[in-house]
């Protein structure tokens, strides 16, 4: 399908009117239902958006760079009158009374909101299986996992049923799925984007950010959605950058960091072939490629899932019954009515993780786990203001696999897990982090080259995004794509 930037073009120009382009995404949406991508096809909304869009434009206002494009967004960002679930039971019924600050940034732009993508329940998750409502299916491979959390999003895209998708990574859940999938994905940095309206998961590591078919129209959106808004006390007042003008920056002579330990046991031999090409193709572009070490990346998981877990049982405390989502009235008084609901409200690996988060908070722990977690994370940091102090960007894999079939690490939670080795650690220390494709492997599965930048070098990371993706060339389409 067309990209972001031609969809914007055309309808700047008139060529193309945005209630067209709307109907074609909800042809698109409907022909791929079979992917699970969509837990809310929003098409009255899309419709009637795209026509206010083509009203503005007849009377001759400036419409914005996202002119007409459709984007889908996780159901973990508030859309203002529609249903977002988070995909959990606990808001299966709940409409938000108003948009997350990314989506009015995205309508100011004159982007449509096309549905609310699948994910897997309260962003806890590597595959889109813990959704409470249905799996999403890799278009390349339906009986393999798109990855997740943010699996519905990437799949839109993959599968060509929007030009644009927002997701949220706290672990990797933007650069996991979009590796899996074949597609651009980008973690800004932490506090570029507001998450004033994102279902909270682990407040300090979330963020939201794009999925797009290629480098420049993530660039675009992420340029849109970034920006301070004093409604998150995290977001930063950085000054705006024009990520689309890096996209074609001259790479030559930036230092490329290839760190060892992301080359460990437990990387599939052609992942690493395919990235090693990448990195190859960039060193032929005049970059300086060197090894780094990044020393405490061993602890990186053990590091954000006590983190993580004690964020998330502070965060889903709220789902009590009383204030908003489901309510079970047992007999038995408030008591009874706080466990009947939580109990019916969520699934099996959010609850794991609100008994994992509560236990590491708890006195007599807190210092054993929790402390001792934030130090680690602090080393974990470190690691990396020291390799970036010998060079510009980390290249490695964005993921140590391909896309894994359906049900296979369903049963062990550490396996799940252990697909976020190489993504954790970026969220762990608030660095920006590009997925790009590379080429896929002989079965066909795409693969993820995973760029990392200093804090707030977005720019940088998709410069060399785009410049790999020149050298590369088109990709194959999905084989579950629409057409
Ligand atoms: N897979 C990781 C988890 O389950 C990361 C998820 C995410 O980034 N939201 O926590």
């Amino acid at each position: 399908m067309d990209s972001i930037v031609d969809i914007a073009g055309r309808v700047t120009r008139g060529e193309a009117s945005a209630r067209e382009i709307a109907t074609d995404a909800v042809r698109r949406m409907k022909a791929g239902a079979e992917l699970g991508a969509f837990i809310s096809v929003l098409e009255d909304e899309l419709l009637a958006e795209a026509t206010a869009v083509d009203e503005r434009r007849a009377r001759g206002e400036a419409l914005g760079p996202l002119a007409g494009v459709p984007v889908a967004v996780k159901d973990a960002i508030c859309t203002r009158g529609v249903r977002t679930t988070a995909g959990s039971r606990a808001l299966e019924g709940w409409v938000a009374p108003y948009d997350a600050h990314v989506v009015s940034r995205l309508r100011a732009a004159g982007a449509v909101v096309c549905g609310k993508t699948n994910m897997d329940e309260f962003a806890m998750g590597s595959s889109n299986e813990n959704s409470a409502f249905f799996p999403a299916k890799n278009p390349h491979d339906p009986t393999r996992a798109p990855g997740g959390s943010s699996g519905g999003s990437a799949v839109a895209v993959a599968a060509e049923m929007a030009p644009a998708s927002l997701g949220s990574d706290t672990g990797g859940s933007i650069r996991q799925p979009a590796a899996l999938t074949g597609i651009v994905g980008v973690k800004p940095s932490y506090g570029r984007v507001s998450r004033f309206g994102l279902v909270a998961f682990a407040s300090s590591l979330d963020q939201i950010g794009p999925f797009a078919g290629d480098v420049r129209g993530a660039a675009r959106v992420l340029g849109v959605i970034a920006g301070h808004d004093p409604r998150d006390m995290t977001c930063r007042a950085l000054e705006a950058v024009d990520f689309e003008a890096a996209c074609g920056r001259d790479v030559s002579g930036l230092r490329l960091g290839v760190p060892e330990e992301y080359f460990a046991e437990g990387l599939d031999a052609e992942v690493e072939t395919r990235v090693r090409e990448a990195i190859a193709a960039l060193e032929a572009r005049g970059c300086k490629v060197a090894p780094v070490h990044l020393p405490h990346t061993k602890h990186a998981v053990a590091t954000y899932y006590v983190i993580a877990t004690a964020e998330a049982s502070s965060n889903l405390s709220r789902y009590d019954g009383v204030r908003y989502g489901l309510r079970v009235e047992p007999q038995g008084g408030l008591a009874a009515m706080y466990g009947a609901t939580r109990d019916a409200a969520f699934g099996k690996e959010v609850k794991r993780r609100i008994l994992l988060g509560t236990y590491v908070l708890s006195a007599g722990h807190y210092d054993a786990y929790y402390a001792k977690a934030q130090r680690v994370r602090t080393l974990i940091a470190r690691d990396f203001d020291a390799a970036f102090a010998e060079v510009d960007a980390i290249v490695c894999p964005t993921s140590p696999t391909p896309a894994f079939p359906l049900g296979e690490r369903t049963r062990d939670p550490l396996s799940m897990y252990l697909s976020d080795v190489y993504t954790l650690p970026a969220s762990l220390a608030g660095v920006p982090a590009v997925s790009v494709p590379c080429a896929p492997t002989a079965a066909g599965l795409p693969v993820g080259l995973q760029i990392v930048t200093r804090r707030d070098d977005e720019a940088t990371a998709l410069a060399l995004a785009a410049a790999w993706e020149a050298d590369r060339g088109p990709l194959p389409r999905a084989r579950g794509a629409v057409t």
